[in-house]
């Protein structure tokens, strides 16, 4: 049994941290998972750690790979788009380049496997009767909150929000629902990864801790509930959000 039985689910930066965490709670749910990455040796410890998760080497910043593989994959009831980056600093900070790969590798990427994946996922929810589920990885930095040097990021993430609704809007009366999903700061390698990069790594795990009403930062299980959630039918009449795992730093 389980929540997400029948279900087929890709995930996208499914190596590590929170994709990594949704993969093997979707696949604890019953789900037949896809677990995608850029990072092939660690899809392959994946693998080797969890025999039922399929694993594939995907760049989601690659068209041409992106299609290949919607063209070889089964139709999904679940796209997660969960690959996305944080470029530190303010808008002076910020160069052309570290903009423009924001953009790709944090929207585009959602425009170019959603473009790749929908018409199977709207066939198959033709077909089945039933609905099927695109979540998108935003955060609570974006259109909901500001955060110092997070300009890049913070106008990517509103973007993923945008991109959503508009998602939900249209295909809405074909069984597609779209959410966008917006954590808090979450323990995973490349939060410990920003830490550890800060001129004062000590400072910087107090800093993020301190803004954090619950006086800790998220573990990925803290976030994988929403994930299987937003997947399940359990969400059947939830479309067009953004929503909020923040341990209260919105309140
Ligand atoms: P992470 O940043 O530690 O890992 C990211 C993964 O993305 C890695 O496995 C990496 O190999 C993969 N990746 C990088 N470039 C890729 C590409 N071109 N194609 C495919 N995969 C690629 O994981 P995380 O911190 O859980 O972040 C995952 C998502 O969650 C991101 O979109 C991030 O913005 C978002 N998010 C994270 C936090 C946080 O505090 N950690 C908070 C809110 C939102």
């Amino acid at each position: 049994e389980g929540r997400l039985k029948g279900k087929t689910v890709l995930i996208t930066a499914a190596a590590q941290g929170i994709g990594r965490a949704s993969a093997l709670a979707c696949a604890a749910e019953g789900a037949r998972v896809i677990a995608t990455d850029i990072n092939a040796p660690l899809l392959q410890q994946l693998a080797a750690e969890h025999a039922g998760i399929e694993v594939v080497t995907l760049d989601v910043r690659d068209d041409a790979a992106v299609q290949a593989l919607a063209q070889r994959s089964p139709a999904l009831d679940v796209l997660f788009n969960c690959a996305g980056m944080v470029a530190n600093g303010s808008l002076l900070d910020c160069s052309e380049a570290d903009w423009d790969l924001s953009f790709d590798l944090n929207v585009k990427s959602m425009f170019r496997m959603t473009r790749a994946f929908l018409p199977g996922m709207l066939e198959h929810a033709r077909t089945q009767g039933g609905s099927v589920s695109v979540i998108n990885m935003a955060s609570m930095a974006s259109s909901i909150k500001g955060f110092a040097n997070r300009c890049a990021y913070g106008a990517t993430k509103a973007a993923v929000i945008g991109l959503t609704k508009s998602l939900a809007a249209d295909y809405v009366k074909q069984g597609l629902r779209a959410n966008a999903l917006c954590p808090g700061t979450v323990d995973t390698p490349s939060l410990r990864g920003r830490i550890a990069s800060a001129a004062d790594p000590v400072q910087a795990e107090k800093d993020f801790i301190a803004r954090q009403p619950m006086g800790r930062l998220a573990t990925v299980d803290d976030i994988t509930p929403m994930v299987v959630f937003l997947a399940s039918d359990e969400s059947r009449f939830v479309t067009g959000q953004a929503l909020l795992v923040d341990g209260g730093v919105t309140i």
